[in-house]
């Protein structure tokens, strides 16, 4: 079984079921939070947004692109509030993994 994350608490935790055996949508089994995603659908996605990061001047990352072509293509649908916690993160956990300084960081 996949490997899941929260986006509310980052609890990383271990799917029990397949999707088909759950009777409603997975959740955090720490904070009830349902705004999980597959840990490696999140890495995928991390690392996609650092190659256009390194190609393009940061600042003008569009991460919602890039979300949302890495979930298409993996057929995920993501909800718009899942979209928007994700992008949060992403935002967060890059600019703390390139060192990028708070003062030169742009607005999502
Ligand atoms: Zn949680």
């Amino acid at each position: 079984m996949e490997d899941y994350i929260c986006l509310d608490d980052n609890h990383v935790f271990k799917a029990r079921k397949s999707h088909s055996e759950l009777a409603k949508p997975r959740q955090c089994p720490k904070c009830w939070s349902y705004h999980v995603i597959p840990i490696s659908e999140y890495l995928k996605v991390k690392q996609k947004a650092i190659e256009l990061i390194n190609k393009t001047p940061f600042g003008i990352i569009p991460l919602w692109d890039i979300v949302q072509a890495v979930f298409l293509e993996r057929g995920i649908r993501l909800s718009p509030i899942v979209t928007l916690k994700l992008c949060r993160k992403l935002y967060d956990d890059i600019t703390n993994e390139l060192n990028i300084p708070k003062a030169e960081r742009g607005e999502l």
